[in-house]
């Protein structure tokens, strides 16, 4: 059975569904799946373990790419923000990791080490979103005595990031995908520039290598939208359980400060989950969860541990279980109540909550 803590329910299954949903969006790019933030809140490594149709992964720092090595995956791993100091190329050598080079310091610290072998590099280019990547003016240089390093493996694989590939009436998109085409015209090597919002919207900029995140935990990167709309499943259903039912009298204050005070006689369902689990605070007076089946709002300020719902006569039971998101409720519409993205609730979730894998529909393993 399981138990009354806060639970994270990740359906590999879903997720194996949202990959090939990926496929079917951009059938000839091989996929390097995001995997950054343990799998955006999700687990790294159960994820990695699943998505065995992935071509790679990505990551975004070297300590989270040792966890994937050190649980025993063998596929290529990609660093997506490169080294950090120079000292970290033994390692990035020794377990076999691909490289992003975004900028000139980088690069000639690469070019000038000492290396077992050659490594693997994704040349990440600037094409308008001004975070990382190499300048335009600097591509045919860098490019050039990249190529030409003996500590890098065959040619570079080429790339570049998008800033608006959610937005559909922003013109950025085209703007940097036309950019791109113009610097590494003509010049060998995979490309790569395709988040979730452009494998979704850019068909055009799908290239070689699509790289998707969020939509593989079966959730949309656009503002409006909810992953089912495209196809997707939510992967992590957040879900909790009723610990206590109480009643309070009209005009009784509910929770710190007393910010809900009740309009009239009602009975309230208290449940465990709150900011120390990663459910936002900003949900308070703000946002529904489901109780068997039916979605009731939350009164009064999110606490610790603790959240407060007012279930009128609703037949809800102490034991009772409480979905905050999932399936029947988005993630992506309590981002919007609590104006945030849903990237942010799902790497918010705390270790207090307890994962469950389900792998075939139904079992818990
Ligand atoms: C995080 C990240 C992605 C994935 O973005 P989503 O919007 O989650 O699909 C792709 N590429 C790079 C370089 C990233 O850092």
């Amino acid at each position: 059975m399981l138990s009354r803590r806060p639970q994270a329910t990740i359906d590999l299954t879903a997720l194996e569904h949202n990959f090939t949903r990926v496929k079917q969006l951009a059938p000839n790019s091989k996929v390097l799946a995001v995997l950054k933030a343990n799998a955006y809140g999700h687990g790294m490594l159960a994820v990695a373990q699943a998505l065995k149709q992935a071509d790679a992964l990505g990551v975004a720092r070297l300590d989270e790419a040792l966890t994937l090595r050190a649980g025993g995956i063998a596929k290529p791993i990609v660093l997506l923000e490169g080294f950090f100091h120079p000292d970290e190329l033994a390692q990035i050598v020794a377990s076999n990791l691909q490289l992003v080079i975004h900028h000139r310091e980088q690069a000639e610290a690469l070019l000038a080490a000492a290396l077992d072998a050659p490594v693997r590099v994704w040349l990440k280019i600037d094409t308008g979103m001004h975070r990382l990547g190499i300048y335009p003016d600097e591509f045919n240089e860098l490019y050039q005595r990249l190529s030409q390093s003996c500590n890098v493996q065959g040619p570079l694989r080429l790339m570049s990031h998008f800033a608006s590939s959610d937005e559909l009436d922003k013109p950025a998109t085209a703007r940097q995908l036309a950019l791109f085409q113009q610097i590494t015209q003509g010049r060998a090597g995979e490309h790569s520039l395709a988040n979730s919002g452009a494998v979704l919207n850019w068909p055009p900029s799908h290239a070689d290598w699509v790289r998707p995140g969020l939509m593989l935990y079966g959730v949309s990167p656009m503002a409006e939208a909810v992953g089912c709309e495209h196809g997707l499943k939510p992967v992590m259903t957040l879900s909790s359980s009723v610990i206590a039912v109480r009643e309070v009298k009209a005009g009784d204050a509910v929770g710190y400060g007393g910010s809900w005070i009740a309009a009239h006689n009602t009975r309230l369902a208290v449940v465990a989950m709150g900011y120390g689990d990663g459910y936002p605070r900003a949900a308070g007076n703000n946002a529904d969860v489901l109780i068997n089946g039916k979605r009731l709002p939350i009164v009064g300020r999110v606490s610790m541990d603790m959240i407060t719902v007012d279930i009128g006569s609703e037949a809800v039971a102490v034991g009772d279980k409480v979905i905050l998101w999932g399936n029947d409720l988005p993630v992506e519409q309590l981002a919007r109540c609590v104006d945030t993205i849903p990237y942010e609730l799902l790497c918010n979730i705390t270790s207090r909550v307890q994962f469950n894998y389900l792998h075939t529909a139904g079992a818990v393993l």
